[in-house]
Protein backbone atom coordinates (compact mmCIF):
# COMPACT_ATOMS: atom_id res chain seq x y z
CA UNK A 1 0.00 0.00 0.00
CA UNK A 2 1.16 3.50 -0.56
CA UNK A 3 3.44 2.06 -3.38
CA UNK A 4 3.12 5.87 -5.15
CA UNK A 5 5.90 8.38 -4.37
CA UNK A 6 4.71 11.56 -3.73
CA UNK A 7 1.51 12.51 -1.76
CA UNK A 8 -2.23 13.13 -3.61
CA UNK A 9 -5.50 13.18 -1.60
CA UNK A 10 -8.98 14.23 -3.23
CA UNK A 11 -12.21 15.99 -2.08
CA UNK A 12 -14.74 13.41 -3.70
CA UNK A 13 -18.26 15.43 -2.79
CA UNK A 14 -21.17 14.06 -3.67
CA UNK A 15 -23.81 16.65 -5.37
CA UNK A 16 -26.86 15.24 -4.14
CA UNK A 17 -27.66 18.46 -0.92
CA UNK A 18 -25.73 20.86 0.46
CA UNK A 19 -22.29 20.55 2.60
CA UNK A 20 -22.94 20.04 5.96
CA UNK A 21 -20.46 19.76 8.95
CA UNK A 22 -19.66 16.38 8.24
CA UNK A 23 -18.47 17.33 5.31
CA UNK A 24 -16.39 19.63 6.42
CA UNK A 25 -14.49 17.28 8.82
CA UNK A 26 -13.58 15.18 6.16
CA UNK A 27 -12.49 17.57 3.76
CA UNK A 28 -10.72 19.70 6.09
CA UNK A 29 -8.85 16.38 7.32
CA UNK A 30 -7.95 15.32 3.34
CA UNK A 31 -6.74 19.24 2.74
CA UNK A 32 -4.78 19.14 5.67
CA UNK A 33 -2.87 15.76 5.15
CA UNK A 34 -2.51 16.81 1.67
CA UNK A 35 -0.91 20.56 3.19
CA UNK A 36 1.06 18.47 5.58
CA UNK A 37 2.43 15.92 3.48
CA UNK A 38 3.35 18.78 0.51
CA UNK A 39 1.44 17.44 -1.99
CA UNK A 40 -1.51 17.93 -3.97
CA UNK A 41 -5.11 17.63 -3.94
CA UNK A 42 -7.76 17.23 -6.81
CA UNK A 43 -11.54 17.77 -6.32
CA UNK A 44 -13.97 15.22 -7.90
CA UNK A 45 -17.59 15.78 -7.94
CA UNK A 46 -19.21 12.53 -8.03
CA UNK A 47 -22.12 13.74 -10.00
CA UNK A 48 -22.80 9.55 -11.38
CA UNK A 49 -26.36 9.53 -10.50
CA UNK A 50 -28.23 11.77 -12.15
CA UNK A 51 -31.44 11.39 -10.60
CA UNK A 52 -29.99 12.94 -7.21
CA UNK A 53 -27.02 14.72 -8.56
CA UNK A 54 -27.68 18.81 -9.17
CA UNK A 55 -25.33 21.29 -10.18
CA UNK A 56 -26.70 24.04 -8.10
CA UNK A 57 -25.71 21.75 -5.20
CA UNK A 58 -21.97 21.15 -7.17
CA UNK A 59 -21.40 25.02 -7.39
CA UNK A 60 -22.75 25.45 -3.69
CA UNK A 61 -20.14 22.75 -2.63
CA UNK A 62 -17.97 23.98 -4.36
CA UNK A 63 -18.56 27.92 -3.27
CA UNK A 64 -18.70 26.61 0.60
CA UNK A 65 -15.26 24.54 0.52
CA UNK A 66 -13.37 27.88 -0.62
CA UNK A 67 -14.97 29.77 1.89
CA UNK A 68 -13.79 26.86 4.62
CA UNK A 69 -10.32 28.04 2.99
CA UNK A 70 -10.01 24.65 1.65
CA UNK A 71 -8.22 25.08 -1.68
CA UNK A 72 -7.07 22.16 -4.77
CA UNK A 73 -4.90 21.92 -7.34
CA UNK A 74 -5.96 20.31 -10.43
CA UNK A 75 -8.98 19.05 -12.84
CA UNK A 76 -8.98 19.67 -16.10
CA UNK A 77 -12.50 18.54 -16.78
CA UNK A 78 -14.51 21.74 -16.25
CA UNK A 79 -13.47 25.25 -15.48
CA UNK A 80 -9.47 25.36 -16.32
CA UNK A 81 -6.82 24.18 -14.13
CA UNK A 82 -8.38 23.96 -11.15
CA UNK A 83 -11.96 23.32 -11.91
CA UNK A 84 -13.12 19.83 -10.58
CA UNK A 85 -13.11 16.43 -12.23
CA UNK A 86 -16.87 15.45 -13.14
CA UNK A 87 -17.28 12.30 -12.81
CA UNK A 88 -20.51 12.18 -15.17
CA UNK A 89 -17.86 12.74 -18.24
CA UNK A 90 -15.79 9.88 -17.48
CA UNK A 91 -17.70 7.04 -18.73
CA UNK A 92 -16.48 6.12 -22.12
CA UNK A 93 -12.91 7.06 -21.50
CA UNK A 94 -12.99 5.41 -17.93
CA UNK A 95 -15.43 3.34 -17.09
CA UNK A 96 -16.61 1.61 -20.07
CA UNK A 97 -12.60 0.21 -20.09
CA UNK A 98 -12.24 -0.91 -16.54
CA UNK A 99 -15.97 -2.75 -16.79
CA UNK A 100 -14.40 -4.42 -20.54
CA UNK A 101 -11.14 -5.50 -18.49
CA UNK A 102 -13.15 -7.05 -15.80
CA UNK A 103 -15.24 -8.74 -18.76
CA UNK A 104 -12.72 -10.10 -20.19
CA UNK A 105 -10.86 -11.45 -17.31
CA UNK A 106 -14.26 -13.39 -16.72
CA UNK A 107 -14.23 -11.78 -13.07
CA UNK A 108 -18.13 -10.26 -13.34
CA UNK A 109 -21.16 -11.40 -14.23
CA UNK A 110 -24.40 -10.07 -15.26
CA UNK A 111 -27.18 -10.04 -12.98
CA UNK A 112 -30.99 -9.12 -12.71
CA UNK A 113 -32.11 -6.35 -10.21
CA UNK A 114 -34.22 -3.81 -9.06
CA UNK A 115 -34.28 -0.23 -9.29
CA UNK A 116 -33.14 -0.09 -5.54
CA UNK A 117 -30.59 -2.33 -6.04
CA UNK A 118 -28.96 0.31 -8.77
CA UNK A 119 -29.92 3.01 -6.77
CA UNK A 120 -27.50 1.40 -3.95
CA UNK A 121 -24.89 0.99 -5.83
CA UNK A 122 -24.67 4.05 -7.58
CA UNK A 123 -24.11 6.35 -4.25
CA UNK A 124 -21.63 5.32 -1.76
CA UNK A 125 -22.84 3.21 1.07
CA UNK A 126 -23.22 5.04 4.44
CA UNK A 127 -23.74 3.79 7.87
CA UNK A 128 -27.24 1.99 7.74
CA UNK A 129 -27.32 1.30 3.89
CA UNK A 130 -25.59 -2.09 3.88
CA UNK A 131 -27.13 -4.83 1.95
CA UNK A 132 -26.95 -8.08 2.54
CA UNK A 133 -24.60 -10.67 1.54
CA UNK A 134 -25.23 -11.42 -1.95
CA UNK A 135 -26.02 -15.65 -2.17
CA UNK A 136 -23.29 -17.57 -3.66
CA UNK A 137 -25.84 -19.65 -5.11
CA UNK A 138 -27.49 -17.24 -7.28
CA UNK A 139 -23.81 -16.49 -9.57
CA UNK A 140 -24.56 -17.96 -12.71
CA UNK A 141 -22.36 -20.59 -13.54
CA UNK A 142 -21.69 -19.74 -17.44
CA UNK A 143 -20.84 -16.43 -18.28
CA UNK A 144 -20.78 -15.29 -22.00
CA UNK A 145 -18.40 -12.58 -23.36
CA UNK A 146 -20.19 -9.84 -24.52
CA UNK A 147 -19.00 -6.15 -26.43
CA UNK A 148 -20.90 -3.87 -23.92
CA UNK A 149 -22.74 -3.83 -20.43
CA UNK A 150 -26.31 -3.73 -21.85
CA UNK A 151 -29.32 -2.12 -20.99
CA UNK A 152 -31.61 -4.46 -17.96
CA UNK A 153 -28.39 -6.15 -16.38
CA UNK A 154 -26.27 -5.14 -13.29
CA UNK A 155 -22.89 -6.46 -13.21
CA UNK A 156 -21.19 -8.23 -10.21
CA UNK A 157 -17.70 -8.51 -8.85
CA UNK A 158 -17.09 -12.42 -8.58
CA UNK A 159 -15.20 -11.72 -4.97
CA UNK A 160 -13.94 -15.51 -3.30
CA UNK A 161 -15.75 -16.01 -0.60
CA UNK A 162 -13.84 -16.74 2.27
CA UNK A 163 -11.06 -14.37 1.98
CA UNK A 164 -10.22 -12.04 4.24
CA UNK A 165 -9.24 -8.56 3.04
CA UNK A 166 -6.81 -6.33 5.38
CA UNK A 167 -5.68 -2.70 5.46
CA UNK A 168 -4.34 -0.69 8.17
CA UNK A 169 -6.19 2.49 8.06
CA UNK A 170 -4.07 5.54 8.75
CA UNK A 171 -6.90 6.56 12.18
CA UNK A 172 -8.94 3.36 12.44
CA UNK A 173 -5.31 0.98 12.79
CA UNK A 174 -5.47 -2.56 11.67
CA UNK A 175 -8.98 -3.73 9.58
CA UNK A 176 -10.18 -7.14 8.41
CA UNK A 177 -13.17 -7.93 6.55
CA UNK A 178 -13.93 -11.44 5.29
CA UNK A 179 -15.74 -11.75 1.60
CA UNK A 180 -18.98 -14.04 1.96
CA UNK A 181 -19.80 -12.56 5.91
CA UNK A 182 -19.22 -8.94 5.40
CA UNK A 183 -19.90 -8.43 1.90
CA UNK A 184 -20.51 -10.35 -1.03
CA UNK A 185 -20.21 -10.31 -5.33
CA UNK A 186 -20.91 -6.35 -5.18
CA UNK A 187 -22.14 -4.05 -8.23
CA UNK A 188 -19.98 -2.86 -10.44
CA UNK A 189 -22.09 -1.67 -12.74
CA UNK A 190 -25.14 -0.67 -13.19
CA UNK A 191 -28.44 -1.99 -16.10
CA UNK A 192 -28.79 2.36 -16.41
CA UNK A 193 -25.25 2.30 -18.22
CA UNK A 194 -22.98 3.73 -15.32
CA UNK A 195 -20.80 2.58 -13.15
CA UNK A 196 -21.33 1.76 -9.58
CA UNK A 197 -19.67 3.71 -6.98
CA UNK A 198 -17.17 1.09 -6.12
CA UNK A 199 -16.09 0.82 -9.26
CA UNK A 200 -16.28 4.57 -9.90
CA UNK A 201 -13.94 5.67 -7.27
CA UNK A 202 -11.48 2.69 -7.50
CA UNK A 203 -11.03 4.25 -11.47
CA UNK A 204 -10.35 7.73 -10.49
CA UNK A 205 -8.47 7.43 -7.91
CA UNK A 206 -5.99 5.16 -9.81
CA UNK A 207 -6.35 7.49 -12.71
CA UNK A 208 -5.76 10.62 -10.68
CA UNK A 209 -2.60 8.99 -8.66
CA UNK A 210 -3.94 9.20 -5.40
CA UNK A 211 -2.21 7.82 -3.01
CA UNK A 212 -4.00 8.05 0.10
CA UNK A 213 -7.66 8.11 0.34
CA UNK A 214 -9.30 10.38 3.14
CA UNK A 215 -13.25 9.74 3.97
CA UNK A 216 -15.32 9.22 6.70
CA UNK A 217 -15.02 5.86 8.43
CA UNK A 218 -19.10 4.57 7.46
CA UNK A 219 -16.84 3.78 4.32
CA UNK A 220 -14.42 1.60 5.96
CA UNK A 221 -16.52 -1.93 4.52
CA UNK A 222 -16.45 -0.14 0.80
CA UNK A 223 -12.39 -0.06 1.34
CA UNK A 224 -12.38 -4.13 1.80
CA UNK A 225 -14.26 -4.30 -1.28
CA UNK A 226 -12.32 -1.69 -3.27
CA UNK A 227 -9.01 -3.50 -2.46
CA UNK A 228 -11.15 -6.55 -4.14
CA UNK A 229 -11.48 -4.20 -7.31
CA UNK A 230 -7.88 -2.50 -7.45
CA UNK A 231 -6.81 -6.25 -7.49
CA UNK A 232 -8.81 -7.22 -10.10
CA UNK A 233 -7.94 -4.19 -12.03
CA UNK A 234 -4.05 -4.64 -11.23
CA UNK A 235 -4.38 -1.36 -10.17
CA UNK A 236 -1.79 -0.29 -7.13
CA UNK A 237 -3.71 0.10 -3.43
CA UNK A 238 -3.31 3.31 -2.08
CA UNK A 239 -3.51 4.17 1.83
CA UNK A 240 -6.38 5.00 3.69
CA UNK A 241 -7.65 7.19 6.70
CA UNK A 242 -11.06 7.23 7.36
CA UNK A 243 -12.27 10.29 9.03
CA UNK A 244 -14.78 9.85 12.55
CA UNK A 245 -17.97 10.77 11.54
CA UNK A 246 -19.67 13.95 13.37
CA UNK A 247 -22.58 12.89 15.53
CA UNK A 248 -24.82 14.29 17.93
CA UNK A 249 -25.35 13.75 21.72
CA UNK A 250 -28.20 11.02 20.81
CA UNK A 251 -25.03 9.04 18.50
CA UNK A 252 -27.19 9.24 15.51
CA UNK A 253 -24.55 10.37 12.12
CA UNK A 254 -25.80 14.02 11.31
CA UNK A 255 -25.66 13.21 7.45
CA UNK A 256 -28.76 11.25 8.37
CA UNK A 257 -30.87 13.87 10.10
CA UNK A 258 -33.01 15.87 8.62
CA UNK A 259 -32.29 19.32 10.15
CA UNK A 260 -28.29 18.85 10.09
CA UNK A 261 -26.84 22.35 9.99
CA UNK A 262 -25.16 23.12 6.21
CA UNK A 263 -22.50 25.32 5.96
CA UNK A 264 -24.44 27.34 3.60
CA UNK A 265 -27.26 28.34 6.86
CA UNK A 266 -24.67 28.54 9.26
CA UNK A 267 -22.58 31.31 7.08
CA UNK A 268 -26.17 33.11 6.59
CA UNK A 269 -26.20 33.26 10.41
CA UNK A 270 -22.96 34.78 10.50
CA UNK A 271 -20.86 31.61 11.50
CA UNK A 272 -16.69 32.41 10.52
CA UNK A 273 -14.99 30.04 8.79
CA UNK A 274 -13.21 29.16 12.32
CA UNK A 275 -16.25 28.62 13.86
CA UNK A 276 -17.18 25.85 11.88
CA UNK A 277 -14.24 24.20 11.25
CA UNK A 278 -14.19 24.07 15.31
CA UNK A 279 -17.83 22.48 14.62
CA UNK A 280 -16.38 19.82 12.58
CA UNK A 281 -13.65 19.15 14.86
CA UNK A 282 -15.12 18.97 17.89
CA UNK A 283 -18.91 18.02 16.87
CA UNK A 284 -22.14 19.67 18.06
N1 LIG B 1 -18.81 10.79 -2.91
C1 LIG B 1 -18.89 10.02 -1.70
C2 LIG B 1 -19.79 10.75 -0.73
O1 LIG B 1 -19.95 11.94 -0.83
C3 LIG B 1 -17.54 9.84 -1.04
C4 LIG B 1 -16.87 8.72 -1.64
C5 LIG B 1 -15.43 8.53 -1.26
O2 LIG B 1 -14.83 9.41 -0.64
O3 LIG B 1 -14.92 7.48 -1.63
O4 LIG B 1 -20.34 10.12 0.09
Amino acid sequence: MGELSSYAGRLAPTPSGPLHIGHARTFMAAFRRAREAGGKLVLRIEDLYADHCRMDYADGIVEDLCWLGITWDEGPDVGGPHGPYLQSLRRESHYLPAWKKLMEKGLIYPSLHTRKDVERAMTAPHEGDAEPVFPESLRPEKVEKVAEPGANVNWRLRVEYGTSVRFCDGRAGEREYVAGRDFGDFVIYCKNGWPSYELAVVVDDSAMGVTEVVRGEDLLLSTARQILLYRALELPVPAFYHTALVRDAKGERLAKRSDAVSIAVLREKGCTPAQVLELADHGI
